[in-house]
């Protein structure tokens, strides 16, 4: 957000002071540079509640905006993955293959994913007919993410006679099965208590980080709840293509994702924290089999899962 105005320059702190109260005010301190003479950016804090928004440390008194600022919480901006280099399999970004046909492409003409740690032909897609054709690849092979790996995209043996690949094509490049969801430091279960099962029955995995650390889906799927409940806390569960379905537990805030809609590997989901029945900040984490969360699948060991993922990215 950029407040606007004039003789800004030494201000020192913007206030989302929210309802009247003074209770729900949101202070945001500006760095040296942040200032400059007519216009502040800030970014909106997550707890900024709608109302006035106030200047202050100016070299005139502190001063507010004329209309109070209307916050609405959006989806999320951040994606957690796009630093990765990576391509994540359902993540945002696909491999991308395009090819020309030259002449009348030979039966059986195709595109072809292959592994390179086993050579084997993952998936393949059939050419078009002439001209400019391409695939884009999310990584997974019908309802499950590829294995991880070195991955190529070639126009088979049929294919190379007739057809050439263009530029700007993925050839070969590095997938990842999904990717880690604590985005920072953190501590993998460690003790009986983090584990699954043990004497407490425990659903799920927790993974330890510092409170307010990015939290982001480790694949893609839709989201079948979004709510708080008293032991889980503000928490999500997102159901993949093949019915199962998982649980992140104990965030900060409420995720700004809809219940129905999409996400993607590497999405922002909301930040580890300890709502609900916690004791530190962590994320616990429940795996399900279809058909899903408490819809008659059974929970299982994320452990496996999250160990892999925490070594790929
Ligand atoms: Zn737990």
């Amino acid at each position: 957000m950029t407040v606007r105005g004039s003789n800004l320059q030494s201000a020192q702190q913007v206030t989302f002071v929210g309802s009247s109260s003074s209770r729900d005010n949101v202070v945001v301190k500006l760095s040296a540079r942040a200032a400059q003479p007519t216009a502040i950016t800030v970014t909106v804090p997550s707890r900024a509640k709608s109302g006035a928004v106030r200047v202050s440390g100016t070299i005139a008194a502190a001063v507010s905006s004329p209309q109070p600022v209307k916050i609405v919480a959006g989806l999320p901006a951040a994606d957690d993955a796009s630093g990765s280099t990576k391509l994540i399999a359902g993540g945002k970004r696909e491999a991308h293959f395009g090819y020309h046909v030259n002449s009348s492409a030979a039966v059986g003409s195709r595109v072809e994913a292959v592994s390179g740690t086993t050579g084997k032909v993952v998936r393949s897609w059939p050419l078009v007919k002439s001209g400019e054709g391409s695939v884009n690849w999310d990584g997974f092979v019908g309802k499950e993410p590829a294995t991880s790996g070195t991955y190529v995209l070639r126009l088979n043996d049929s294919a190379s006679a007739s057809a050439e690949t263009t530029t700007g094509s993925d050839t070969q490049f590095e997938l990842a099965e999904g990717f880690f969801p604590v985005r920072g430091a953190h501590t993998l279960a460690a003790s009986e208590m983090q584990r699954f099962g043990g004497s407490r029955n425990h659903q799920g995995t927790d993974h330890f980080a510092k409170c307010g650390t990015p939290l982001a889906a480790f694949t893609s799927g839709v989201v079948q709840f979004n709510a708080f409940q008293g032991a889980a806390g503000n928490y999500v569960v997102v159901q993949r293509a093949n019915g199962e379905s998982y649980a992140y537990m104990h965030m900060r805030e409420r995720s700004p994702v809809k219940v129905g809609a999409k996400v993607f590997a590497g999405q922002r989901l909301g930040r580890v924290s300890d709502s609900g029945h916690a004791s530190g900040c962590h994320l616990h984490i429940e795996l399900w089999t279809a058909p899903g969360w408490y819809k008659g699948g059974h929970a299982y060991d994320s452990l496996p899962l999250m160990k892999r993922l925490d070594k790929l990215n």
